[in-house]
């Protein structure tokens, strides 16, 4: 059996994310449906947004999901082993630095600028996807590059943009679909690829051949169109560390912040800002044992939270409680966005898929 950074079983852990690979896959399912005749991928970059891009993959993969999408060599090179007949690629293109592992590997890159495109050709070319940017000004060739002779010879499989407001109702997302089309009119590719998550909420219009949704797939909402049908996917799982009586007037934590207006039984976890749940949860944040709803009291520590147990709530040394962590709901209360609230869970969890 695996062993997590503790040496203990998993199962075992006190800190875990409770993944819920049904939960995925379905996701997976309705951004399919959603993207209408386009094939539907997924974003599986920084670890797979924080949930382990291997257990992303395999019930992924198990479920007819034939592109993934890394940002970097070394994430693909670590889920090499993982994605069996799929396509993987590399969104941050090729440095010098990465010719050898991209050389030697399966996955394609990406490519982003006239540089990147330069040096895949005069390493051999091949098989390359290509990112246009049409409005967002990050990475990508601008659209007279796209279509100035740059590309003549290189064997395109996916010519792709990427929206900058698709979460937004805003003029910005028919000025790209429009810019898109212009390029991808001139320049051949197997397929065409311009929706992430909200952008696939916006309609077939957006689809094209291909769509690359990430935060949906992980219980993110990206826009209303998606609000009942997404289901959450992650839960964090913390043990009660110690239970203190904390006589009325006496205050809690780093810098007092918190105070007890009566006698108080406190119940500290093994959970902190080094596991993602960043400060900004002070004060904020809850936990749920059972039916009840434990609040956080005074400030996050780097490995532990205080919660203040209800009257009536018999919590003791050892218990489980699920932290609270719908991530619409927490993106209102710490004003960290969904993709924060995410990607920053740390190494110390145990990473447990439920099926
Ligand atoms: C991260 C990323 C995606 C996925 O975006 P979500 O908003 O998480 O759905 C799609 N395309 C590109 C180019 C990306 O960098």
């Amino acid at each position: 059996m695996m062993t997590g950074l503790s040496g203990v079983a998993p199962g075992n852990s006190p800190l875990s994310l409770s993944l819920d690979g049904v939960a995925l896959v379905e996701n997976w399912r309705w951004l399919a449906r959603k993207s209408g005749g386009a094939a539907c991928g997924a974003a599986v970059k920084a670890d797979g947004y924080g949930l382990g891009a291997a257990g992303v993959v395999r019930r992924l993969s198990a479920a007819g999901c034939r592109d993934f999408f890394v940002a970097t060599w070394a994430e693909a090179a670590a889920l090499a082993g993982h994605v069996g007949g799929a396509r993987l690629a590399v969104l941050h293109g090729v440095r010098d630095a990465d010719m050898a592992l991209a050389r030697s590997m399966a996955a394609v890159p990406v490519l982003n600028s006239p540089e990147q495109v330069q040096r895949w050709k005069s390493s051999g070319g091949g098989e390359c996807d290509v990112m246009v940017d049409t409005g967002m000004n990050r990475l990508g060739l601008t659209p007279e590059e796209a279509t100035s002779g740059l590309l003549d010879g290189l064997a395109i499989g996916t010519l792709m943009s990427h929206l900058a407001s698709a979460d937004e109702d805003s003029a910005q997302n028919g000025e790209q679909l429009r810019a898109f089309r212009a390029v991808a009119d001139r320049v051949p590719a197997a397929r065409r690829s311009l929706a992430n998550s909200a952008a696939i909420c916006l309609g077939a219009d957006y689809g094209f051949d291909l769509t690359r949704p990430g935060l949906a797939l992980y219980g993110g909402i990206p826009r209303a169109e998606a609000a009942g049908w997404i289901r959450p996917v992650v839960t964090p799982q913390a043990e009660i560390l110690q239970v203190r009586a904390v006589p009325a007037g006496a205050c809690v934590g780093y810098n007092a912040t918190w105070q007890a207006q009566r006698d108080t039984r406190v119940a500290i976890i093994n959970l902190g800002y080094a596991d993602g749940y960043l400060r900004a949860f002070s004060d904020r944040g809850s936990a749920m044992l059972g039916d009840w709803s434990i609040p956080v009291i005074g400030r996050v520590s780097m490995d532990l939270v205080a919660l203040a147990l209800p009257d009536g709530c018999a919590a003791g040394e050892g218990d489980r409680v699920n932290i609270a962590y719908d991530l619409a709901e927490c993106a209102r209360l710490t004003g960290l966005s969904p993709y924060e609230l995410l990607t920053g869970l740390g190494q110390r969890y145990a990473r447990i898929w439920q099926d």
